[in-house]
């Protein structure tokens, strides 16, 4: 009787506290250099995390850290409650844990409907790419009628679309994107941006690593500053665009 109350309060601090995903002070080399040094983030279900900071800095190193792609030297990555930072990278995407890499590396010679498909080679998802399909169809209706068009004739905010849309169809339940938006002209953009706000109402949680202080301001719930390999400051959007620091070095506010 007490065991089962005891693990009634526990499973209720489980879903309202704790953190979908747990980073905690991991670092990543490449070869002898230090490019991630001891950085903890961490983020809740429905939340979006916005991780920005200048180029070179780690926050792409950080993102691969998460997916498996690179390994961590020191420190650990829990994915609801669980270990994850020794699985190989397709065991991770099998968790839903969905990386949509800088520049999107679609496959250029393949059709939008091809591209979007590959993302639903995941146990589990291919059975709702229909599901999934419309969902990507209802969030970037630009793409409705390119599903025969190949990506390389795409624009690039078209190929961008394509690259979060194939993450969608992989049923993320939590989706990286790193720097969606760079080289978009501001009114693609504002599109593609227009999504990834509605993909966070569909109630995915949502890490963006974002230059543009705009969208973030726009999107995010909590931000993580990185700069050096390390986190030099977190908390609450307005919290951090508050901050001096930032407003000197991100805002050109003086
Ligand atoms: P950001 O995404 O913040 O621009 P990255 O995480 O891509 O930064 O890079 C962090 C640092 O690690 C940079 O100094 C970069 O040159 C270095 N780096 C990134 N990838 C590699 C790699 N594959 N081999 C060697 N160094 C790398
Ligand atoms: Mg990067």
């Amino acid at each position: 009787m007490k065991l089962t109350l005891v693990k009634n309060i526990l499973d209720t601090r489980i879903n309202r506290g704790a953190a979908m995903l747990e980073v905690s002070d991991i670092h990543v080399y490449y070869g002898l250099f230090e490019a991630v040094k001891g950085i903890s983030v961490n983020i809740r279900e429905k939340e979006l995390v916005a991780i920005m900071g200048p180029n070179g800095h780690g926050k792409s190193t950080l993102i691969r850290a998460i997916s498996g792609l690179v390994k961590i030297r020191g420190g650990k990555i829990e994915y609801n409650g669980k270990k994850i930072d020794k699985l190989k990278p397709p065991d991770i995407v099998k968790m839903g844990i969905i990386q949509v890499p800088e520049g999107g590396h679609l496959f250029p010679e393949m059709t939008v409907e091809e591209n979007l498909l590959l993302g639903a080679y995941v146990p589990g998802a291919w059975k709702k790419r229909k599901e999934n399909m419309q969902i990507v169809l209802d969030l970037f209706p630009i793409l409705k009628d390119k599903m025969d068009q190949i990506c390389l004739t795409l624009s690039g905010g078209e190929r961008r679309a394509v690259a979060v849309g194939r993450g969608l169809m992989s049923s993320a339940k939590l989706l990286m994107l790193d720097e969606p938006s760079l080289g978009l002209s501001p009114l693609l953009a504002k599109e593609l941006i227009k999504g990834i706000k509605k993909i966070k109402d569909t109630g995915i949680s949502i890490i963006l690593v974002e230059e543009n202080i705009r969208y973030i301001r726009e999107l995010a719930d909590r931000i993580y500053l990185i700069e050096q390999g390390k986190v030099t400051l977190e908390g609450k959007k307005d919290q951090v665009l508050g901050n001096k620091h930032v407003k000197k070095a991100y805002l050109g506010i003086i």
